[in-house]
Formats: structure tokens, sequence, C-alpha cells
């Protein structure tokens, strides 16, 4: 509804808004699907695990159902590609890709523990073979995301917030894409691949860890709903809605789109996403 709504008031926004009903349409429909994984770790592992920074949710842990994951998978690229968001040739390379279980099952284990890094010594440049279209990485996040979601829902109580107070996600490993403010001022953030959330320092970078306030950048809206925090060692920034000037919470789906605008008075600056 929000979506839509957005939309209406928005007409520039129309074709982003439609887009991301149309994924949120096929997850939905997908993770309704995921059973809740019963993961079972061990307890020393789970705390040393991130102690060291390192998330929780091994590759063997995931509730892969591979004919779920391929449908998924193709109707992530179809979408995108519907958008203008890929383009033919990629497209059809993904495609292929996705028809290929011989190929499609060992790249989508290797792609996740390379960027997830649950064992040490994982290297995100080896994600994806040499040659992958370049938004290979953008439909499986999209694509994996029901099923991650499942294993952070499943595993929620297992992260120490008092312990982990790192930038990335502690369940799958991954970027944070977006932030929200507490009404306690606390900022939560959310990840770029699971949607899982989790706590961090009010101002410092997540991407490189900068605490010097005099090198973090912070802009709002005129209305105060949202916030971009932009770092001046790494260039990289993050958007954030404020929850303590709004009646509702956030809505990652919504509160993304809605502002597109900042990411272009973000990047104007000088900064990147
Ligand atoms: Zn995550
Ligand atoms: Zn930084």
């Amino acid at each position: 509804m929000e979506l839509k709504e957005l939309g209406i008031a928005h007409p520039e926004l129309e074709s982003a808004v439609a887009m991301q009903l149309a994924l949120m349409d096929v997850q939905r429909r997908i993770q309704g699907r995921v059973p809740l994984p019963w993961i079972q770790s061990d307890a020393d592992w789970l705390a040393a695990q991130q102690r060291a920074g390192r998330p929780i949710v091994r590759f063997g842990d995931i509730p892969l159902n591979w004919s779920d994951f391929r449908l998924t998978f193709r109707q992530t690229a179809d979408i995108l590609y519907r958008y203008e968001a890929l383009d033919r040739t990629e497209h059809q390379e993904i495609l292929t890709l996705g028809r290929d279980g011989h190929r499609l099952e060992p790249l989508v284990s290797q792609w996740y523990q390379a960027t997830a890094g649950v064992e040490p010594g994982m290297n995100p440049s080896d994600r994806t073979p040499a040659g992958s279209p370049a938004s290979l990485d953008q439909v499986l996040v999209l694509a994996l995301r029901p099923f991650l979601a499942r294993c952070a829902e499943a595993l929620v109580q297992s992260v120490d917030p008092k312990i982990w107070r790192y930038g990335h996600c502690p369940f799958c490993g991954w970027e944070p894409e977006f932030a929200c403010i507490m009404p306690s001022a606390e900022r939560r953030l959310v990840c770029g691949r699971c949607l899982a959330q989790w706590a961090f320092d009010a101002l410092a970078c997540p991407f490189c860890a900068n605490a010097d306030r005099s090198l973090v950048t912070s802009f709002a809206t005129r209305d105060g709903r949202y916030r971009v925090y932009a770092c001046d060692v790494c260039r990289r920034y993050l958007k954030a809605y404020d929850g303590r000037h709004s009646t509702r919470p956030v809505l990652v789906s919504v509160d993304a789109i809605a502002t597109l605008p900042l990411d272009a008075a973000a990047m104007q600056r000088g900064y990147v996403g």
C-alpha cells in the first residue's frame, strides 16, 4: 500500500516502484514456501564467530530447494530485464546459467561462501567465475534473499548485540543497504542481502569503521524523515530512515525507493553507494 501511494505521489519514481512491487511479489511467494530451518550450532562456536566478526549462517544451513531457487533466479532476472536494470545479453547469459544445474549449484555455493566470510580466509574477489555478467551479483542477492531471510529469522536470538558491533551483517556477512534511527536515537543497520537488522554505532561508518565525527558528513531531507551518512575516509554513504520524527517503523522496500533522490544528492557530492 505504502509503495503504491509513493508511486502515485511521485510519478518520477513510478518505474522503480513497479519493479520493487514485482520483486517483492516473487520473494513473498517463495518465502512462504521456505521452511523455518532448524539450525543447530554450538554455543561456543557461535560466540567465537561473533567475537571474530564472522557471521553465523553457513551455506549448509540455508534451506535451499534448488527448483524454487532456480525459479526465483529466473523470475528475478526477468523482472530486472523488464525494467531495464539488465541488458539483453546479460539477461540471456543469466537465464542460460539458471538452466544449467551443474553450473548454478556450485556457483551459488562458492558465491555465498566467498561473500559471507563465515570461514576464515575466503576471498570476496573469488565469488564468481571470471567473465560472469556484471549484474550476476544483484540477481544472486535478490534470489537468495527469501532463503537467507528465513535463516536470520531462525537465528535472531543467537546474535549477541553486546559482541556484534560490526558494520556487516551478523547472519550472512553482507553490507548494510539502509539504516534506521530508532526513537531512542540508536541506529540499526539493515542487511542488503537478508534484510536482517542489527544495532551499530550511531555515527561511525559501517564500511570502513571510521568513527571520527569530523570525517562523517550527515544531512537530512527537509521533512527530517530521511538522513544520509557519508564517510569522508572511504567515500561511501548510507541512507537512513529517521524513526524519531515518524509514526511508522522503517519499511525498507518503501524507504529505499522514496530516497532515490537522496542517492543522487550523495553521488553529486562525490560519494558512492
Ligand atoms: Zn544478511
Ligand atoms: Zn568509511
